[in-house]
């Protein structure tokens, strides 16, 4: 169900599911009974009971929702309760949070906060157009804006540099924003790498990266739109113990 898995703090989880989880978005034209029933399943199996997963509408842009106590009248973003929001990144108050991709670039972030506050929690779905718009700096700054001190990040899977050929003029485009994004693919030709983009950004704004996952394209048991078209997506996630986050 899941291919990377851990409590990365204590009563703090973060994982990201794989294939055999199946598809978890409802904007694939999959039947969405089916997706629900599998999404009520992951949370079932993580004795989440009835807190689930927020999962947002994501266009590939930069805007950031508050999730819960986490929101504020920011940009006109932020989720009504039990809203899905239109963003490409949520940062919640404890409340569990997921992100779904196909080889763009999920990121999860946790920052702890005072002794006895429930912890800052962050998704963020970093495709091409986020990268070069800034939606993971802007998900940290959100995330600092509640009062955290320490940060750290994981980066789930997605198509590694190696594999994400496009076109050189685009390269160029995303590179003179993030250049850690330039890279040669490995036949050769202009490529982009996006989670080392992710990584230089998430270090520059001074958070620490504790995971980088495979590459979904080399990977049969990650969803990768790149080698599928009609493909479902998997998710990365965040949530805390029953009670952590009312601590
Ligand atoms: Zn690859």
């Amino acid at each position: 169900m899941f291919s990377w898995r851990a409590e990365v703090m204590p009563g703090v989880w973060v994982a990201f599911t794989d294939a055999e989880a199946g598809n978890l978005a409802l904007h694939v034209g999959d039947d969405p009974l089916e997706v629900r029933r599998r999404r009520a399943g992951i949370e079932a199996a993580l004795g989440l009971g009835s807190r689930p997963f927020r999962y947002m509408n994501q266009v590939h842009g930069n805007e950031v929702a508050g999730i819960g106590a986490a929101a504020a009248p920011v940009r006109g973003v932020d989720a009504p309760a039990g809203g899905v929001p239109t963003a490409d990144a949520m940062v919640s108050l404890g409340e569990p949070l997921a992100v779904m991709v196909a080889d763009c670039v999920p990121v999860v972030l946790v920052g702890d906060r005072a002794e006895g506050e429930p912890p800052v929690l962050a998704v963020v779905h970093a495709g091409r157009p986020g990268v070069a718009s800034g939606v993971v700096p802007a998900a940290v700054a959100r995330m600092r804006g509640l009062g955290t001190a320490g940060l750290s990040a994981w980066i789930g899977p997605s198509v590694c540099g190696g594999c994400y050929e496009v076109p050189g003029d685009m390269r160029d485009d995303v590179a003179a924003r993030v250049p850690a994004a330039w890279c040669t693919t490995t036949r050769g030709t202009p490529g982009l790498d996006l989670p080392a983009a992710v990584r230089s950004q998430l270090q520059e704004a001074g958070v620490s990266v504790e995971y980088s996952g495979n590459c979904t394209l080399e990977d049969e048991n990650l969803f990768s739109y790149r080698r599928d078209r009609n493909t479902g997506r998997f998710a990365g996630l965040v949530w805390t113990d029953t009670g952590t986050a009312q601590r």
